[in-house]
């Protein structure tokens, strides 16, 4: 019998901190794993060797059989905008952590891997398509260079899952900086244990924000730091287009990775409005409201912090409520930065971005496209009212972009939504063709490739995405 303990050695220090928020429990056996995706180049990087993942004794890893002190783990959350006090790994389970060659901790983790103590009425099981969606699109939210989940592998089980229809079963292998979200903070502060609270805050500061431990406050400063980065990140999405699709606080990561790829999807024409998700009926999370939400779950989140800040209630509101406000500094100075690296500028205006998005969204102009356009000189080609572009582009040259600089950071290929669909059906009906090339030119994003037309292209029209469970 191949084992999957010989391949990596696991840390445990997650649930040897905070043991109330782990529950030990095992994968559902499977007897046909097959592997569908294999990221070689994140093994490396991980310390481990590809080839022995792709043996039984690697399949069995991946799919956590065989897998000593694996955890369920605990957390709450807020699901559109309503308070679930118990959500925790339904269907997924936390293998244990690896110090990579370098240095850093990161979490190996399984969705999909069978029904646990957190399942409610949930079956505990993924299906191929979803999973390899979250593959795909945190790979390309990787090679954007954005703060990100990566996705290890997707392992077929073999096993028919009961959705809309049959279909085929999968687990997906994610690594993370770590799992601890908004929603498990959340959890603890429903528990009304300081002690516990303190022990996850420490846990959280040492992992992610170890210079918080030094300073005069440091659950205040562990605070600003998550917002910062969570500034940070709402950021760079809006840059690239990226809509998550559902902000649950229980799906916002206190490390500042992406976390969670479910309805997500990149917009084609520019619309702040822009939602896909089937579920998110009244469009909260919406492209353009993400900032407002992220703000929102980091109020939430500085709620469950309150009995650490200060020793009575209404200081620790005020010091919280001053560093909250500090997101909207931080996202609009990065999204500034990162705009005038768009525009191949040393600095811009907000005058001069609020403009182009204007236009951007009155001529329904593809946000991906638009970028590379502007650098090849094709731009005005896009629009249908070319006099406003024009008196635009006069403003933007006046300031003497450097155009080869601008394809540096802004992508031809983007993980586009009839791209991916496609992708997945043909994968979930046997052939995964279509998934590797989508993902072999998401991987490299900036460079054109001859032939690939088709891929840079926007897709013709609306797409709905669904809660890929
Ligand atoms: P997500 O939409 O993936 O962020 O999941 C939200 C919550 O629902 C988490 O607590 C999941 O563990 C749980 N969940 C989602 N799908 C399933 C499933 N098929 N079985 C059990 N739990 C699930
Ligand atoms: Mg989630």
């Amino acid at each position: 019998m191949a084992t999957a303990t010989g391949i990596v050695a696991f840390e445990h220090t997650y649930a040897r901190d905070v043991p109330a928020l782990t529950v030990p429990w095992t994968a559902a056996p499977v007897a046909e794993p097959r592997l569908l995706a294999l990221n070689e180049e994140l093994a490396v990087e991980l310390g481990l060797e590809p080839q022995a993942l792709r043996e039984p004794s690697g399949l069995a890893l991946l799919t956590g059989n065989g897998v000593p002190d694996t955890v369920a783990m605990a957390y709450a959350g807020h699901q559109f905008g309503h308070y679930s006090p118990r959500l925790g790994d339904g269907r997924a389970l936390l293998l244990g952590e690896l110090v990579d060659p370098a240095g850093r901790r990161r979490d190996l983790h399984l969705k999909g891997s069978g029904r646990t103590p957190f399942a409610r009425g949930g079956d505990g099981y993924a299906v191929v398509g979803p999973m390899l969606r979250e593959y795909l699109v945190s790979e390309a939210m990787h090679a954007l260079g954005i703060p990100t989940t990566r996705s290890l592998a997707v392992v077929a089980t073999g096993r028919a899952v009961a959705r809309e229809r049959l279909l085929p079963g999968a687990v997906l292998a994610r690594v993370a900086a770590s799992h601890i979200r908004v929603g498990t903070f959340q959890y603890v502060a429903a528990t009304g244990d300081h002690d516990l609270l303190r022990s996850l805050a420490d846990h959280a500061i040492a992992r992610h924000h170890p210079s918080a431990a030094g300073a005069a406050n440091p659950y205040l400063a562990l605070y600003e730091q998550v917002v910062a980065a969570q500034a940070e990140l709402i950021a760079q999405w809006m840059l690239v287009g990226f809509v998550h699709g559902v902000m649950n606080t229980d799906n916002m990561t206190i490390s500042g990775e992406t976390i969670d790829y479910g309805p997500c999807a990149f917009m084609d024409a520019v619309d702040p409005r822009t939602v896909f998700s089937s579920i998110d009926t009244t469009g909260r999370y919406a492209y353009g409201n993400q900032p407002a939400i992220a703000q929102w779950n980091l109020a939430r989140f500085a709620e469950t912090l309150l009995p650490l800040l200060t020793d009575t209630t209404d200081a620790a509101v005020e010091v919280a409520t001053a560093a909250l406000t500090a997101f909207a500094d931080r996202y609009r100075a990065a999204l500034l930065a990162g705009m005038a690296a768009k525009l191949g500028l040393r600095s811009v205006d907000q005058q001069l971005v609020d403009d182009l998005m204007a236009l951007l969204e009155a001529g329904l102009v593809d946000h991906t496209s638009f970028f590379r356009a502007l650098a090849a000189g094709t731009a005005r080609d896009l629009f249908l009212d070319r006099a406003a572009f024009d008196a635009w582009s006069a403003r933007w040259s006046a300031l003497q972009p450097d155009t080869q600089a601008m394809d540096r950071v802004n992508p031809v290929y983007i993980p586009r939504n009839h791209l991916v669909e496609a992708a997945l059906d043909a994968a979930t009906s046997g052939d995964l063709g279509p998934f590797e090339e989508l993902l072999s030119l998401v991987q490299q994003p900036f460079s054109v490739r001859p032939g690939m037309e088709r891929y840079a292209a926007a897709g013709s029209g609306p797409i709905v995405t669904y809660c890929g469970t």
